[in-house]
């Protein structure tokens, strides 16, 4: 392999942003091919741990997200009826001098927005869906559906759930229903009525949830992400509109926190909560997967992202501990280091029990990326 190998990111998303931009960085030679012609504010709320402010710190954008960002004093869970609190977890000052760095709640685009313009304009080109992946063994030919080519000696499939990459190494398959949709709407705190709403609030019943938190600093926006219960999922679409009117049967008796968003509700879209077995694989020849592409999951840790940016973080750190002469070791470091952490998250956001009760969430915050021991592949 030549001295500065080509990587290719595949997509900049909320993970492939952040391999690019680390990439870059450690000095490695990269550019990411993203589908999109640009990306836009679309209407949803995210969580950002410590976990992963500690790689915003690495890329230099966390006192820009600090600063744009909802810092919550604590992570209640409530009642669906009574509104009785069932957990507080402390996060604010405490997340801030516990795990050393902050814990917020954020717009997505907002956050994307970041993230995407800390990568160098020569790095990142739009409008670059990939159709096509040739592995020749030395190179690999990036095929794209505009009819152009690119070579690189290394790809990152950073290219979601449906990624081609992941075709590409384990034949096309279509992520699982899990028979859950989450519905999400975005709006104005000034249009809600009658009920003081906390920084951030999950809403319990035994079988559907309402999670509830403000995406800005000035805590002007708020947002509701739900997981509810619905037979099927028509898997040509990734999301289709939802209704007031929807809602209202859907937490019909709830507690009047819940009413109150329902009524000021503008806009409310839902979606499918889509998720995969573990895969056999991650890597391949000169190919490797993060993020979704490898290991989607029930958004309800709200760590699906952060998995996808803890991933980036590890491979970037395991490209630099092992090189790039032997790519299979450096990706064999990097499965061990990660396989296990991401199928937790994956199975306990797919029981959706996080947080619902007192419990110790330092396992999952407390992590940090560049300082874990790393275990040989070996050993894992
Ligand atoms: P993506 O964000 O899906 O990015 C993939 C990128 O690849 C996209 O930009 C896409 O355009 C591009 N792409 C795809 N195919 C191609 C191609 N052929 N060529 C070029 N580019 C391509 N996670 C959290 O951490 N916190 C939360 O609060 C949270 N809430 C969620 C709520 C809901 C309802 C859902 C459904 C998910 C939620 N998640 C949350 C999960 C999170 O959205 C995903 O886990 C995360 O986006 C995965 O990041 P990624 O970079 O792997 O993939």
């Amino acid at each position: 392999m030549q001295k500065s190998p080509r990587i290719a990111v595949i997509g900049a998303g909320l993970g492939g942003a952040a391999a690019t931009s680390l990439l870059d960085k450690a000095g490695f030679n990269v550019r990411v091919y993203e589908q999109a012609p640009g990306f836009a504010r679309l209407g949803a709320g995210i969580h950002v741990g410590p976990n992963v402010m500690k790689v915003m710190e690495r890329i230099g954008i966390a006192d820009a997200l600090n600063s744009t960002g909802c810092h919550p004093d604590y992570w209640y869970s409530r009642d669906w009826k009574t509104g009785e609190v069932i957990a507080q977890i402390p996060l604010g000052d405490y997340a801030l001098s516990h795990y050393g760095s902050s814990y917020l709640t954020v717009h997505r685009g907002d956050f994307h927005e970041l993230l995407v313009k800390a990568i160098p304009s020569d790095r990142l080109a739009f409008n670059k869906k990939l159709s096509k992946i040739d592995d020749r063994g030395d190179v690999v030919m990036l095929h794209f559906t505009d009819g152009s080519t690119e070579e690189a000696d290394i790809v990152i499939g950073a290219d979601g759930i449906n990624s081609k990459v992941r075709d590409t190494l384990l034949g096309e398959a279509l992520p699982k229903y899990t028979g859950y949709v989450g519905h999400r709407a975005v709006f104005p705190i000034s249009s809600v009525r009658d009920f003081q709403h906390d920084m951030c609030t999950k809403w319990w019943s035994d079988d559907r949830h309402m999670m509830v938190y403000f995406v800005t600093g000035k805590k002007d926006e708020i947002y509701y992400v739900t997981g509810v219960p619905e037979e099927t999922w028509d898997m040509s679409k990734s999301w289709v509109p939802s209704s007031k009117d929807e809602m209202r049967a859907a937490f019909d008796g709830w507690h009047q926190g819940v009413q109150s968003l329902i009524d000021a509700t503008q806009e409310v879209t839902k979606w499918p909560l889509l998720e995969r077995d573990p895969l056999p694989l991650w890597s391949r020849g000169r190919l490797v997967m993060l993020g979704d592409a490898c290991h989607p999951m029930k958004p309800h840790m709200a760590q699906g992202a952060a998995m996808a940016i803890e991933d980036a973080a590890m491979l970037v750190r395991c490209f630099s501990e092992a090189g790039l002469d032997d790519h299979a070791a450096a990706f064999a470091l990097y499965e061990a280091n990660r396989a296990e952490r991401a199928g937790r998250v994956q199975l306990v956001s797919h029981n959706n029990t996080w947080l619902r009760t007192n419990e110790n969430p330092d396992w999952c915050f407390g992590y940090d990326v560049f300082n874990v021991p790393l275990v040989s592949p070996a050993a894992s």
